[in-house]
């Protein structure tokens, strides 16, 4: 019989043993981990006993998994007549035509702002508000701007508090929209999260301390930040054509 036990299978995975089964088991975690938990890709690969470039192909062939699936999608509903689904839209995202019911949306007022969480619950969307109000994370490369390449500037979706400019972001195969810094240095506060036995940093919105999302040590220069956000809770902006 092969033993099941948790710590024997994690000693297999850490001494990079290439079995077929321990393969599968570090793809699955690697999913987990980085998906999940947001772990930086060199802290996966050292959990799992890979290098740093293993974890970032298991990322790059799920994304060309999922955009194969996509195409797929939609060359089905061509064939069929019908029109083809909307692929990166997220129809919970809130725009800012979207806004009338929250008077408390401004992009130029920087005062912080404190609600009821009965009166957040009101104005916001029920999607927004599940992420902005409690913490949840959205699936990866389901939100709206996870690789969205319009200019402009990204707002929070609940208070309009400016936060990223589109020059900021850069493509990660994360599977969320990511940033290496912020419009102003008080944008965003940032608070210890030691949730699921890890230590992270959880990013909120420095106007009305919305969660955002976190921020990790593995980003681009200048900075070496990446600050990985949820699609729901931002609102972009274009810029205006000159
Ligand atoms: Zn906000």
């Amino acid at each position: 019989m092969p033993s099941i036990n948790p710590a024997n299978q994690i000693l297999a995975l850490q001494s990079g043993s290439k079995s077929g089964e321990c393969a599968a088991l570090r793809k699955e975690l690697s999913v987990k981990f980085v998906q999940e938990l947001r772990l930086p890709y060199a802290e996966t690969a050292r959990q799992l006993g890979v290098s740093t470039s293993a974890v970032n192909q298991v990322f790059l062939r799920l994304a060309r998994t999922v955009l194969l699936i996509l195409l797929f999608m939609n060359i089905l509903s061509a064939c069929n007549g019908a029109p083809p689904p909307t692929i990166t839209k997220n129809s919970t995202v809130m725009t800012e035509k979207q806004h009338p019911v929250n008077p408390y949306f401004s992009h130029t007022d920087t005062t912080s702002l404190t609600l009821s969480d009965a009166v957040w619950k009101e104005v916001l969307s029920p999607a927004v508000y599940e992420v902005a109000r409690h913490g949840s994370t959205e699936p990866a490369f389901s939100g709206k701007y996870w690789d969205y390449e319009g200019k402009g500037t990204y707002s929070c979706a609940a208070c309009g508090n400016r936060l990223f400019r589109s020059d900021a972001k850069f493509a990660s195969t994360c599977g969320w929209p990511s940033f290496f810094e912020t419009v102003r240095p008080n944008s965003v506060l940032y608070r210890k999260d030691s949730s699921f036995g890890m230590a992270r940093t959880e990013v909120v919105c420095g106007r009305c301390k919305a969660h955002l999302g976190h921020v990790f040590d593995d980003g681009p220069a200048p900075t070496g930040k990446r600050f990985c956000m949820n699609s729901i809770v931002l609102d972009f902006e274009p810029d205006k054509a000159s």
